[in-house]
């Protein structure tokens, strides 16, 4: 189970197994080669960990959470598309869905926590826009493994977990007076200490591993591949995972040989690799993103502001798109926020993430420019949601803060 060599992709060569993150020879990406060329699915273990062939772990942690994919017949119905499926990571339990922190994300931390433990532990250092930061959260009240989230200020409400932390000291929030990229500035010189073990964001194969389940669930839920997989992005890294988990299927022979398309969506007015995918591989700050700060402050999904995505290094974005073909949205808050209503009318109110909602609003669009059939099979993958429902089922303890401090310090911790 989850037997695998890491292999650099720009170089083609083997990597000694650690919580490596890179190669230290090639700019890109590394990637995981699992043993199994055929997936077994494992409903005998917990969550995600099904999936476990493909994930690069060998042990489990007690969870619910995981992917789950269905078919809402209003959906369908409302938008002329039977053959559309949800892929859906949070907290709905309607559809049997338990993911307590709502967003994919979980499915990084999941086996992100597994594999670091597996390969000689240490703090984990996490920079989040907020999901991210409130999966790892999770993980350390349930579990106990240490971490330390960085977070911008305006975010540190979304910092939460549905589960009083058994070790309080585990887990320590430091928010930052500025935006993401500060955050992940911090973060970054944190990690400079030994010990302290950065989380990596598309350079950890775990977590693409781990997003790549929407994938594998939707595959094995349909019993095929989607001609086509919607998304929104920010990093885009569920996206590189939703290429390398077909690219498995498709050697696998059971689900066809086709990748999906991929059909990727960002919040406007920050649309950064919706702009460079019109024209080229590099992304390109002046051109890309004008005023990165002032559109970051104006979109309704923050999750999508990431300004350094993985979008043109060798594995990254840009190659996704190359290989899958699809195409990248620009989606107002206006038309986002529709389509979340959609959504929620078609199923039982349930309240997406404004990524998710991102998403079906690139959905809707692609389906009257005619850029899918109305007959194809269609993944959409519902990022987030749920949380109201968190709330009122769950209870939430808010994660209090350790300190704030200034975009250029050093946090003493
Ligand atoms: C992080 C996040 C995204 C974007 O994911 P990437 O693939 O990393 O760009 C979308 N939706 C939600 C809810 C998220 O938390």
């Amino acid at each position: 189970m989850g037997d695998y060599v890491l292999r650099c992709i720009a170089g083609g060569e083997t990597l000694p197994e650690q919580y490596t993150l890179s190669c230290s020879e090639h700019a890109g990406l590394i990637r995981t080669e699992y043993a199994a060329r055929q997936l077994t699915v494992r409903p005998e273990l917990p969550g995600i960990f099904r999936y476990s062939d493909w994930l690069p772990v060998h042990g489990t942690l007690p969870t619910r959470s995981r992917p789950v994919t269905f078919q809402s017949r209003e959906l369908c119905r409302e938008l002329g598309l039977p053959n559309l499926w949800v892929t859906f990571t949070g907290y709905y339990p309607e559809r049997e869905c338990f993911v307590p922190t709502g967003s994919f994300k979980e499915l990084e931390a999941l086996p992100t926590t597994v594999r670091l433990a597996e390969n000689g532990g240490g703090t984990l250092v996490v920079a989040s826009a907020g999901n991210t930061g409130r999966a790892f959260a999770q993980m350390a009240a349930e579990f106990g493994t240490p971490v330390i989230i960085v977070v911008p200020e305006s975010s540190a409400n979304s910092l939460w977990t549905v589960t009083d932390p058994k070790v309080p000291e585990a887990v320590k929030l430091i928010t930052v007076r500025g935006d993401y990229a500060d955050a992940i500035a911090v973060a970054n010189r944190i990690t400079e200490r030994p010990g302290y073990v950065p989380e990596g964001g598309a350079k950890n194969v775990a977590r693409r591993d781990g997003m790549g389940t929407v994938m594998l669930d939707a595959a094995v839920t349909i019993g095929r591949m989607p001609d086509h997989y919607f998304q929104a992005v920010g990093s885009g890294t569920g996206g590189i995972a939703a290429w390398e988990a077909a690219m498995r299927l498709s050697a696998d022979g059971r689900f066809g040989c086709d990748v999906p398309r991929l059909h990727l969506a960002q919040n406007l007015p920050f649309v950064p690799m919706v702009n460079a995918w019109k024209e080229r591989r590099a992304l390109l700050l002046e051109r890309d993103m004008p005023d990165a700060a002032g559109a970051i402050s104006q979109v309704s999904a923050p999750v999508l502001t990431n300004r350094a995505p993985p979008y043109s290094m060798p594995g990254g974005v840009f190659d996704a798109m190359m290989y899958c073909g699809g195409d990248m949205y620009a989606v107002s808050n206006a038309d986002a926020a529709e389509a979340g209503r959609i959504f929620s009318d078609a199923e039982n109110g349930i309240d997406l993430d404004p990524a998710a909602a991102v998403a079906t609003a690139a959905l809707i669009s692609a389906v009257a420019s005619g850029a899918v059939d109305s007959q194809d099979t269609i993944t959409l993958n519902i990022t987030g949601g749920g949380y109201a429902r968190v709330r009122e089922d769950l209870g939430i303890f808010p994660v209090p803060v350790t300190m704030t401090v200034d975009a250029d310090e050093v946090p003493e911790i």
